[in-house]
Protein backbone atom coordinates (compact mmCIF):
# COMPACT_ATOMS: atom_id res chain seq x y z
CA UNK A 1 0.00 0.00 0.00
CA UNK A 2 1.18 3.30 -0.71
CA UNK A 3 2.23 5.57 2.12
CA UNK A 4 1.28 9.23 2.87
CA UNK A 5 2.88 11.53 0.36
CA UNK A 6 4.84 14.35 1.82
CA UNK A 7 6.51 17.02 -0.41
CA UNK A 8 8.98 19.56 0.86
CA UNK A 9 9.70 22.63 -1.05
CA UNK A 10 12.86 24.02 0.55
CA UNK A 11 15.99 22.32 2.52
CA UNK A 12 16.71 25.01 4.95
CA UNK A 13 15.95 25.60 8.63
CA UNK A 14 12.25 24.81 8.36
CA UNK A 15 12.12 22.44 5.68
CA UNK A 16 15.13 20.36 7.20
CA UNK A 17 13.53 20.49 10.70
CA UNK A 18 10.21 19.33 9.75
CA UNK A 19 11.71 16.33 7.37
CA UNK A 20 13.87 15.15 10.35
CA UNK A 21 10.83 15.21 12.75
CA UNK A 22 9.51 12.99 10.79
CA UNK A 23 12.01 10.27 10.66
CA UNK A 24 9.86 7.47 12.11
CA UNK A 25 6.40 8.78 10.70
CA UNK A 26 4.59 6.30 8.22
CA UNK A 27 5.18 8.66 5.60
CA UNK A 28 7.22 9.34 2.40
CA UNK A 29 9.27 12.10 1.89
CA UNK A 30 10.12 14.09 -1.48
CA UNK A 31 12.59 17.19 -0.61
CA UNK A 32 12.47 19.69 -3.99
CA UNK A 33 15.48 22.04 -3.23
CA UNK A 34 17.47 24.77 -5.63
CA UNK A 35 20.24 23.70 -4.30
CA UNK A 36 21.91 20.78 -3.58
CA UNK A 37 23.05 21.88 -0.04
CA UNK A 38 21.13 23.39 2.63
CA UNK A 39 22.59 26.80 3.38
CA UNK A 40 23.01 28.27 7.36
CA UNK A 41 22.57 32.39 6.21
CA UNK A 42 23.55 34.19 9.39
CA UNK A 43 26.83 33.28 8.65
CA UNK A 44 27.40 34.21 4.84
CA UNK A 45 28.57 37.30 6.35
CA UNK A 46 31.63 35.40 7.30
CA UNK A 47 32.19 33.06 3.74
CA UNK A 48 31.94 37.06 2.36
CA UNK A 49 34.66 38.26 4.15
CA UNK A 50 37.22 35.42 4.40
CA UNK A 51 36.74 34.09 7.39
CA UNK A 52 34.97 30.62 6.61
CA UNK A 53 34.80 28.63 4.04
CA UNK A 54 31.94 28.22 1.85
CA UNK A 55 31.55 24.15 2.50
CA UNK A 56 31.44 24.83 6.23
CA UNK A 57 28.13 26.76 6.40
CA UNK A 58 26.80 24.61 3.18
CA UNK A 59 26.73 20.73 4.24
CA UNK A 60 25.18 18.53 1.14
CA UNK A 61 21.67 18.02 2.18
CA UNK A 62 21.97 14.17 1.38
CA UNK A 63 24.73 13.93 3.51
CA UNK A 64 22.39 15.14 6.32
CA UNK A 65 19.78 13.22 5.74
CA UNK A 66 21.66 10.11 4.54
CA UNK A 67 20.19 7.86 7.77
CA UNK A 68 16.39 8.96 7.24
CA UNK A 69 15.34 6.02 4.68
CA UNK A 70 12.10 7.79 4.19
CA UNK A 71 13.46 10.93 2.09
CA UNK A 72 13.95 11.25 -1.39
CA UNK A 73 15.98 14.43 -2.02
CA UNK A 74 15.52 16.48 -5.60
CA UNK A 75 17.29 18.91 -6.61
CA UNK A 76 15.25 21.82 -8.95
CA UNK A 77 12.99 24.69 -8.10
CA UNK A 78 9.54 24.12 -7.47
CA UNK A 79 7.69 26.56 -9.89
CA UNK A 80 4.59 26.17 -9.71
CA UNK A 81 1.43 24.26 -7.17
CA UNK A 82 -1.71 23.03 -8.32
CA UNK A 83 -3.66 22.59 -5.47
CA UNK A 84 -6.39 21.38 -7.06
CA UNK A 85 -4.52 18.44 -8.44
CA UNK A 86 -1.94 18.20 -5.50
CA UNK A 87 0.97 18.50 -8.11
CA UNK A 88 4.25 20.29 -7.55
CA UNK A 89 6.12 21.35 -10.69
CA UNK A 90 9.63 21.36 -10.64
CA UNK A 91 12.59 22.68 -12.98
CA UNK A 92 15.66 20.73 -12.68
CA UNK A 93 19.17 21.27 -13.52
CA UNK A 94 17.82 20.56 -17.49
CA UNK A 95 15.22 18.50 -17.10
CA UNK A 96 11.55 19.34 -15.77
CA UNK A 97 9.64 17.13 -13.35
CA UNK A 98 6.46 16.69 -11.26
CA UNK A 99 5.75 15.85 -7.46
CA UNK A 100 2.53 14.83 -6.54
CA UNK A 101 1.57 14.91 -2.64
CA UNK A 102 -1.07 14.45 0.02
CA UNK A 103 0.50 16.82 2.06
CA UNK A 104 2.73 19.58 1.07
CA UNK A 105 5.23 21.57 3.39
CA UNK A 106 6.46 25.13 2.03
CA UNK A 107 9.56 26.63 3.15
CA UNK A 108 11.16 28.24 0.35
CA UNK A 109 12.91 31.09 2.59
CA UNK A 110 13.19 34.57 1.32
CA UNK A 111 14.69 36.71 -1.40
CA UNK A 112 16.58 40.09 -1.18
CA UNK A 113 14.47 43.01 -1.81
CA UNK A 114 15.46 46.03 -3.53
CA UNK A 115 12.30 48.09 -2.93
CA UNK A 116 11.34 47.96 -6.51
CA UNK A 117 14.88 48.81 -7.71
CA UNK A 118 15.86 45.86 -8.62
CA UNK A 119 18.92 47.10 -11.14
CA UNK A 120 20.82 48.23 -7.45
CA UNK A 121 21.36 44.20 -7.71
CA UNK A 122 23.72 45.01 -10.68
CA UNK A 123 26.66 46.89 -7.99
CA UNK A 124 25.31 45.67 -5.06
CA UNK A 125 25.11 42.05 -4.06
CA UNK A 126 22.78 41.08 -1.29
CA UNK A 127 23.37 38.28 1.57
CA UNK A 128 21.35 35.40 0.63
CA UNK A 129 23.02 32.84 -1.14
CA UNK A 130 26.56 31.69 -1.82
CA UNK A 131 27.14 33.03 -4.97
CA UNK A 132 26.23 36.41 -3.42
CA UNK A 133 29.11 35.74 -0.51
CA UNK A 134 31.50 34.54 -2.71
CA UNK A 135 31.12 37.36 -4.87
CA UNK A 136 31.41 39.84 -2.20
CA UNK A 137 34.57 38.05 -1.13
CA UNK A 138 36.19 38.52 -4.69
CA UNK A 139 34.69 42.23 -4.57
CA UNK A 140 36.32 43.31 -1.17
CA UNK A 141 39.69 41.16 -1.24
CA UNK A 142 39.67 42.49 -4.70
CA UNK A 143 39.12 46.18 -3.72
CA UNK A 144 42.46 45.91 -1.90
CA UNK A 145 44.46 44.66 -4.47
CA UNK A 146 43.00 47.26 -7.29
CA UNK A 147 43.66 50.11 -4.81
CA UNK A 148 47.41 49.45 -4.42
CA UNK A 149 48.01 49.51 -7.68
CA UNK A 150 46.10 53.03 -8.35
CA UNK A 151 48.63 56.23 -8.97
CA UNK A 152 44.96 58.46 -8.79
CA UNK A 153 44.09 59.13 -5.26
CA UNK A 154 40.75 59.54 -6.22
CA UNK A 155 40.81 56.29 -7.84
CA UNK A 156 42.51 54.65 -4.78
CA UNK A 157 39.77 55.99 -1.77
CA UNK A 158 37.24 55.07 -4.70
CA UNK A 159 38.49 51.68 -4.13
CA UNK A 160 38.71 51.78 -0.39
CA UNK A 161 35.49 53.23 0.63
CA UNK A 162 32.83 50.52 1.29
CA UNK A 163 29.35 51.12 1.69
CA UNK A 164 26.80 48.93 3.46
CA UNK A 165 23.24 49.33 3.18
CA UNK A 166 21.25 47.90 5.75
CA UNK A 167 21.66 48.31 9.54
CA UNK A 168 20.30 45.59 10.62
CA UNK A 169 22.26 42.25 12.29
CA UNK A 170 23.51 41.50 8.78
CA UNK A 171 24.75 44.99 7.78
CA UNK A 172 26.16 45.67 11.27
CA UNK A 173 28.11 42.09 11.38
CA UNK A 174 29.33 42.70 7.67
CA UNK A 175 30.22 46.21 8.64
CA UNK A 176 32.34 45.11 11.61
CA UNK A 177 33.59 42.66 9.64
CA UNK A 178 34.88 44.91 6.97
CA UNK A 179 36.14 47.24 9.19
CA UNK A 180 38.24 43.95 11.43
CA UNK A 181 39.78 43.65 7.96
CA UNK A 182 41.17 46.80 7.18
CA UNK A 183 42.53 47.78 10.62
CA UNK A 184 43.58 44.50 12.17
CA UNK A 185 44.02 41.80 9.29
CA UNK A 186 45.43 43.67 6.27
CA UNK A 187 47.80 46.33 7.33
CA UNK A 188 51.22 45.47 6.54
CA UNK A 189 50.63 43.38 3.32
CA UNK A 190 50.59 45.89 1.18
CA UNK A 191 53.75 48.46 -0.55
CA UNK A 192 51.19 51.24 -1.74
CA UNK A 193 48.34 51.33 0.38
CA UNK A 194 47.56 51.61 4.40
CA UNK A 195 44.44 49.57 4.08
CA UNK A 196 43.44 51.15 8.06
CA UNK A 197 42.76 54.30 5.58
CA UNK A 198 40.02 52.58 4.12
CA UNK A 199 36.27 54.11 4.72
CA UNK A 200 33.58 51.71 5.91
CA UNK A 201 29.90 53.46 5.61
CA UNK A 202 26.70 51.81 7.11
CA UNK A 203 23.88 53.24 5.78
CA UNK A 204 20.35 53.33 6.94
CA UNK A 205 16.66 55.03 6.35
CA UNK A 206 15.81 54.56 9.66
CA UNK A 207 17.30 56.59 12.77
CA UNK A 208 18.98 53.44 14.96
CA UNK A 209 21.32 50.40 13.67
CA UNK A 210 19.80 47.11 15.04
CA UNK A 211 16.65 48.84 15.35
CA UNK A 212 14.75 45.85 16.49
CA UNK A 213 16.96 45.42 19.40
CA UNK A 214 16.27 47.99 21.25
CA UNK A 215 17.33 51.57 22.36
CA UNK A 216 20.21 50.32 24.99
CA UNK A 217 21.81 47.30 22.55
CA UNK A 218 20.88 49.68 19.38
CA UNK A 219 23.31 52.53 21.12
CA UNK A 220 26.08 50.13 22.74
CA UNK A 221 26.28 48.92 18.92
CA UNK A 222 26.27 52.43 17.50
CA UNK A 223 29.69 52.86 19.58
CA UNK A 224 31.44 49.82 19.16
CA UNK A 225 31.04 51.04 15.37
CA UNK A 226 32.32 54.16 15.83
CA UNK A 227 35.32 52.91 17.66
CA UNK A 228 35.78 50.18 15.25
CA UNK A 229 35.60 53.35 12.49
CA UNK A 230 32.93 52.58 10.89
CA UNK A 231 31.17 55.74 9.67
CA UNK A 232 27.16 55.02 10.41
CA UNK A 233 24.99 57.12 7.85
CA UNK A 234 21.47 56.98 9.80
CA UNK A 235 18.24 58.20 8.39
CA UNK A 236 19.97 58.32 4.69
CA UNK A 237 18.35 56.80 2.09
CA UNK A 238 19.97 55.18 -0.88
CA UNK A 239 18.35 56.88 -4.24
CA UNK A 240 20.62 55.09 -6.65
CA UNK A 241 23.80 52.72 -7.37
CA UNK A 242 25.89 52.38 -9.88
CA UNK A 243 29.29 50.92 -10.54
CA UNK A 244 31.59 53.83 -9.62
CA UNK A 245 29.30 54.86 -6.35
CA UNK A 246 25.77 55.01 -4.22
CA UNK A 247 23.95 58.45 -4.42
CA UNK A 248 21.72 58.68 -0.90
CA UNK A 249 19.78 61.57 0.29
CA UNK A 250 19.37 62.84 3.72
CA UNK A 251 18.20 66.31 5.51
CA UNK A 252 21.97 67.21 4.67
CA UNK A 253 20.66 67.14 1.23
CA UNK A 254 21.60 64.55 -1.72
CA UNK A 255 25.28 63.04 -1.98
CA UNK A 256 27.17 60.98 -3.63
CA UNK A 257 29.51 58.63 -2.28
CA UNK A 258 32.02 57.55 -4.64
CA UNK A 259 32.56 53.58 -4.22
CA UNK A 260 33.60 50.53 -5.74
CA UNK A 261 32.80 47.74 -3.39
CA UNK A 262 28.57 48.15 -2.59
CA UNK A 263 26.80 45.32 -0.16
CA UNK A 264 23.05 45.05 -0.25
CA UNK A 265 21.29 43.91 3.47
CA UNK A 266 18.56 46.10 3.51
CA UNK A 267 15.14 44.67 3.19
CA UNK A 268 13.59 41.12 1.90
CA UNK A 269 10.65 39.95 -0.07
CA UNK A 270 8.81 36.26 -0.33
CA UNK A 271 9.84 34.20 -3.67
CA UNK A 272 7.19 33.90 -6.35
CA UNK A 273 6.49 30.85 -5.85
CA UNK A 274 4.48 32.29 -2.59
CA UNK A 275 2.23 34.65 -4.50
CA UNK A 276 1.81 31.68 -7.27
CA UNK A 277 0.72 28.80 -4.03
CA UNK A 278 -1.61 31.89 -2.42
CA UNK A 279 -3.23 32.38 -5.89
CA UNK A 280 -3.46 28.75 -6.45
CA UNK A 281 -5.23 28.23 -3.18
CA UNK A 282 -7.20 31.61 -2.49
CA UNK A 283 -4.57 32.60 0.14
CA UNK A 284 -3.95 35.89 0.71
CA UNK A 285 0.05 37.57 0.99
CA UNK A 286 0.89 40.55 2.68
CA UNK A 287 2.89 43.38 1.03
CA UNK A 288 6.40 41.85 0.89
CA UNK A 289 4.81 38.92 -0.26
CA UNK A 290 4.41 36.30 2.33
CA UNK A 291 1.32 33.45 2.83
CA UNK A 292 -0.84 34.36 5.48
CA UNK A 293 -1.19 31.05 7.60
CA UNK A 294 -3.62 29.88 10.50
CA UNK A 295 -2.35 29.30 13.79
CA UNK A 296 -1.32 25.50 12.56
CA UNK A 297 0.78 26.89 9.82
CA UNK A 298 -1.81 25.87 7.38
CA UNK A 299 -3.63 28.12 4.25
CA UNK A 300 -6.82 28.73 4.69
CA UNK A 301 -9.22 25.85 3.08
CA UNK A 302 -6.50 23.69 2.63
CA UNK A 303 -5.24 21.78 5.86
CA UNK A 304 -2.96 19.65 3.84
CA UNK A 305 -0.66 22.61 2.60
CA UNK A 306 1.78 24.12 5.74
CA UNK A 307 3.58 26.92 5.33
CA UNK A 308 6.87 27.35 7.04
CA UNK A 309 9.45 30.24 7.94
CA UNK A 310 10.45 33.55 6.00
CA UNK A 311 7.48 32.76 3.66
CA UNK A 312 4.84 32.91 6.41
CA UNK A 313 3.10 35.49 8.19
CA UNK A 314 1.14 34.43 11.33
CA UNK A 315 0.81 36.98 13.97
CA UNK A 316 3.05 37.00 17.30
CA UNK A 317 1.12 38.47 21.08
CA UNK A 318 2.07 41.77 19.79
CA UNK A 319 -0.12 41.40 16.54
CA UNK A 320 3.27 41.80 14.55
CA UNK A 321 4.18 39.08 12.05
CA UNK A 322 6.76 37.04 13.65
CA UNK A 323 9.92 38.03 12.61
CA UNK A 324 12.35 36.08 9.67
CA UNK A 325 14.22 34.37 11.69
CA UNK A 326 15.70 30.66 12.15
CA UNK A 327 13.97 29.72 14.97
CA UNK A 328 10.44 30.72 13.91
CA UNK A 329 11.17 28.46 10.97
CA UNK A 330 12.65 25.42 12.89
CA UNK A 331 9.75 25.37 15.14
CA UNK A 332 7.37 25.81 12.41
CA UNK A 333 8.89 22.70 11.01
CA UNK A 334 8.89 20.71 14.24
CA UNK A 335 5.57 22.04 14.75
CA UNK A 336 3.78 21.09 11.12
CA UNK A 337 6.08 17.34 11.57
CA UNK A 338 3.49 17.00 15.03
CA UNK A 339 0.50 17.94 13.14
CA UNK A 340 0.88 15.51 10.37
CA UNK A 341 2.02 12.51 12.37
CA UNK A 342 -0.86 13.29 14.44
CA UNK A 343 -3.21 13.27 11.72
CA UNK A 344 -1.52 9.67 10.52
CA UNK A 345 -1.75 8.20 13.90
CA UNK A 346 -5.42 9.50 14.68
CA UNK A 347 -4.16 11.41 17.59
CA UNK A 348 -6.17 15.16 18.65
CA UNK A 349 -4.54 17.80 16.85
CA UNK A 350 -1.79 20.24 18.97
CA UNK A 351 -2.32 23.49 20.34
CA UNK A 352 -2.13 26.17 17.51
CA UNK A 353 1.57 27.02 16.53
CA UNK A 354 3.38 29.37 19.46
CA UNK A 355 6.17 30.54 18.65
CA UNK A 356 9.09 30.64 21.73
CA UNK A 357 11.04 33.71 21.17
CA UNK A 358 15.01 32.32 22.48
CA UNK A 359 16.22 35.97 21.82
CA UNK A 360 18.48 37.31 19.24
CA UNK A 361 22.14 38.65 18.88
CA UNK A 362 24.40 40.05 16.75
CA UNK A 363 28.16 40.36 16.32
CA UNK A 364 30.02 43.45 15.72
CA UNK A 365 33.68 42.75 16.14
CA UNK A 366 35.87 39.76 17.34
CA UNK A 367 34.85 39.51 20.78
CA UNK A 368 32.18 42.06 20.83
CA UNK A 369 28.09 41.13 20.39
CA UNK A 370 25.16 41.96 21.25
CA UNK A 371 22.27 39.83 22.77
CA UNK A 372 18.46 40.20 23.71
CA UNK A 373 17.34 37.25 25.46
CA UNK A 374 13.69 37.60 27.18
CA UNK A 375 14.18 40.56 29.91
CA UNK A 376 18.41 40.33 29.48
CA UNK A 377 20.31 43.18 27.39
CA UNK A 378 23.80 42.33 26.71
CA UNK A 379 26.25 43.44 25.41
CA UNK A 380 30.35 42.78 24.87
CA UNK A 381 32.72 39.40 25.28
CA UNK A 382 30.09 37.43 27.01
CA UNK A 383 27.48 38.56 24.75
CA UNK A 384 29.84 37.35 22.13
CA UNK A 385 30.62 33.87 23.76
CA UNK A 386 26.63 33.38 23.79
CA UNK A 387 26.79 34.03 19.92
CA UNK A 388 29.66 31.85 19.71
CA UNK A 389 28.10 28.81 21.50
CA UNK A 390 24.57 29.14 19.72
CA UNK A 391 25.85 29.04 16.25
CA UNK A 392 28.38 26.45 16.78
CA UNK A 393 25.18 24.73 18.42
CA UNK A 394 23.07 24.94 15.25
CA UNK A 395 25.79 24.58 12.54
CA UNK A 396 24.81 21.45 10.55
CA UNK A 397 27.37 18.44 11.41
CA UNK A 398 30.43 17.59 13.53
CA UNK A 399 33.05 18.25 10.91
CA UNK A 400 31.59 21.67 9.80
CA UNK A 401 31.69 22.66 13.91
CA UNK A 402 35.04 21.56 14.19
CA UNK A 403 36.71 23.14 11.40
CA UNK A 404 34.45 26.41 11.72
CA UNK A 405 35.89 25.98 15.43
CA UNK A 406 39.61 26.17 14.17
CA UNK A 407 39.07 29.09 11.45
CA UNK A 408 37.33 31.26 14.33
CA UNK A 409 40.97 30.85 15.97
CA UNK A 410 42.50 32.10 13.18
CA UNK A 411 40.49 34.76 12.49
CA UNK A 412 39.77 36.07 16.26
CA UNK A 413 42.79 34.63 18.18
CA UNK A 414 45.38 35.52 15.41
CA UNK A 415 45.24 38.09 12.50
CA UNK A 416 44.82 35.95 9.78
CA UNK A 417 41.95 34.96 7.16
CA UNK A 418 41.72 30.94 6.04
CA UNK A 419 39.69 31.99 3.05
CA UNK A 420 40.89 34.59 1.20
CA UNK A 421 41.00 33.08 -2.15
CA UNK A 422 38.73 35.26 -4.79
CA UNK A 423 38.62 34.09 -8.80
CA UNK A 424 37.31 36.25 -11.81
CA UNK A 425 34.40 33.90 -11.97
CA UNK A 426 33.51 34.98 -8.62
CA UNK A 427 33.44 38.75 -9.15
CA UNK A 428 32.16 38.75 -12.73
CA UNK A 429 29.78 35.48 -13.24
CA UNK A 430 26.32 37.46 -12.10
CA UNK A 431 26.82 39.58 -15.27
CA UNK A 432 27.57 36.60 -17.59
CA UNK A 433 24.68 34.38 -16.10
CA UNK A 434 22.31 37.26 -16.19
CA UNK A 435 22.78 37.12 -20.08
CA UNK A 436 22.49 34.07 -20.70
CA UNK A 437 19.51 32.97 -18.88
CA UNK A 438 18.86 29.79 -17.95
CA UNK A 439 21.92 28.56 -17.20
CA UNK A 440 20.55 24.87 -18.20
CA UNK A 441 19.22 25.70 -21.32
CA UNK A 442 22.08 23.99 -23.24
CA UNK A 443 21.48 21.01 -21.46
CA UNK A 444 17.89 21.27 -22.11
CA UNK A 445 18.84 21.60 -26.13
CA UNK A 446 21.05 18.65 -25.88
CA UNK A 447 18.48 16.55 -24.28
CA UNK A 448 15.73 17.66 -26.96
CA UNK A 449 18.63 17.14 -29.52
CA UNK A 450 19.45 13.50 -28.48
CA UNK A 451 15.91 12.72 -28.17
CA UNK A 452 15.23 14.33 -31.94
CA UNK A 453 18.35 11.87 -32.68
CA UNK A 454 20.45 14.96 -33.67
CA UNK A 455 24.24 15.11 -32.50
CA UNK A 456 25.65 18.24 -30.72
CA UNK A 457 23.28 20.99 -31.36
CA UNK A 458 23.95 23.37 -28.76
CA UNK A 459 26.33 26.52 -28.99
CA UNK A 460 29.87 25.51 -28.70
CA UNK A 461 32.14 28.22 -27.19
CA UNK A 462 33.54 28.93 -30.71
CA UNK A 463 29.48 29.94 -31.17
CA UNK A 464 29.18 31.46 -28.18
CA UNK A 465 32.59 34.20 -28.79
CA UNK A 466 31.25 34.51 -32.29
CA UNK A 467 27.95 36.05 -30.76
CA UNK A 468 25.81 34.05 -32.98
CA UNK A 469 22.17 35.10 -32.77
CA UNK A 470 19.29 32.77 -31.58
CA UNK A 471 17.43 32.19 -34.55
CA UNK A 472 20.43 31.04 -36.92
CA UNK A 473 21.54 28.50 -33.93
CA UNK A 474 20.09 24.99 -34.66
CA UNK A 475 18.93 25.03 -30.79
CA UNK A 476 17.73 28.23 -30.83
CA UNK A 477 19.58 29.33 -27.64
CA UNK A 478 20.79 32.86 -27.69
CA UNK A 479 24.28 33.16 -27.73
CA UNK A 480 25.86 36.45 -26.04
CA UNK A 481 26.15 39.69 -27.18
CA UNK A 482 30.21 40.50 -26.77
CA UNK A 483 31.47 42.47 -24.15
CA UNK A 484 28.69 42.57 -21.68
CA UNK A 485 31.26 41.42 -18.94
CA UNK A 486 34.37 43.77 -20.38
CA UNK A 487 32.99 47.33 -19.85
CA UNK A 488 32.93 46.43 -16.04
CA UNK A 489 36.30 45.05 -16.13
CA UNK A 490 37.47 48.06 -18.19
CA UNK A 491 36.42 50.88 -16.04
CA UNK A 492 38.38 48.38 -13.08
CA UNK A 493 41.47 50.38 -13.34
CA UNK A 494 39.75 53.63 -13.52
C1 LIG B 1 22.60 37.07 5.80
C2 LIG B 1 21.57 36.53 6.75
C3 LIG B 1 21.83 36.50 8.11
C4 LIG B 1 20.89 36.00 8.99
N1 LIG B 1 21.19 35.97 10.33
C5 LIG B 1 20.32 35.42 11.19
C6 LIG B 1 20.64 35.29 12.57
O1 LIG B 1 21.71 35.70 13.00
N2 LIG B 1 19.73 34.69 13.38
C7 LIG B 1 18.53 34.22 12.92
O2 LIG B 1 17.75 33.67 13.67
N3 LIG B 1 18.20 34.34 11.63
C8 LIG B 1 19.06 34.91 10.75
N4 LIG B 1 18.73 35.02 9.42
C9 LIG B 1 17.39 34.59 8.99
C10 LIG B 1 17.31 33.09 8.85
O3 LIG B 1 18.40 32.61 8.09
C11 LIG B 1 15.98 32.77 8.19
O4 LIG B 1 14.94 33.27 8.99
C12 LIG B 1 15.80 31.28 8.01
O5 LIG B 1 16.82 30.76 7.19
C13 LIG B 1 14.43 30.99 7.40
O6 LIG B 1 14.31 29.62 7.20
P1 LIG B 1 13.39 29.08 6.03
O7 LIG B 1 13.38 27.60 6.15
O8 LIG B 1 12.11 29.81 6.02
O9 LIG B 1 14.13 29.51 4.69
P2 LIG B 1 15.61 29.29 4.23
O10 LIG B 1 16.50 28.88 5.33
O11 LIG B 1 15.95 30.53 3.48
O12 LIG B 1 15.52 28.08 3.22
C14 LIG B 1 14.82 28.15 2.03
C15 LIG B 1 15.27 27.00 1.15
O13 LIG B 1 14.37 26.92 0.06
C16 LIG B 1 15.09 26.76 -1.15
N5 LIG B 1 14.20 27.30 -2.18
C17 LIG B 1 13.81 28.57 -2.35
N6 LIG B 1 12.93 28.67 -3.37
C18 LIG B 1 12.77 27.42 -3.82
C19 LIG B 1 11.99 26.84 -4.87
N7 LIG B 1 11.18 27.58 -5.63
N8 LIG B 1 12.10 25.52 -5.10
C20 LIG B 1 12.93 24.75 -4.35
N9 LIG B 1 13.68 25.23 -3.35
C21 LIG B 1 13.59 26.54 -3.09
C22 LIG B 1 16.38 27.51 -0.92
O14 LIG B 1 17.38 27.00 -1.79
C23 LIG B 1 16.65 27.20 0.55
O15 LIG B 1 17.38 26.01 0.69
C24 LIG B 1 19.65 35.52 8.51
C25 LIG B 1 19.38 35.56 7.15
C26 LIG B 1 20.33 36.06 6.27
C27 LIG B 1 20.04 36.08 4.80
Amino acid sequence: MQRHRVAVIGAGFGGLFAIRALRNAPVDITLINGTAYHLFQPLLYQVATGVLSEGEIAPPIREVLKRQDNVDVKLGWAQHVDTENKVVSVSGPGIDYTVEYDTLIVAAGASQSYFGNDQFNDYAPGMKSIDDALELRAKIFGAFEIADLQTDPEAQERWLTFVVVGAGPTGVEMAGQIAELAHRNLPGQYKHIDPRKARIILVDAVGAVLNTFGDHLSTRALRQLHLMGVEVELNTKVVDVDLNGIEVESERGHQRIPSMTKVWAAGVAAPPLARQLAESAGAETDRAGRVLVQPDLTIPGHPEIFVLGDMMNLAGPDGRPLPGVAQVAIQGGKYAADVIERRLRRKPEPKPFKYFDKGSMATISRFSAVASVGKFRLSGFFAWLMWLAVHVFYLVGFKNRFTTVLHWAVSFLGRGRSERVATEQQAFARRAMKHYGDPYQLVRAAHEADAAGQINPAPTDADVSAGMPAEKHPAGVAAPEKATVAPEKATVGK
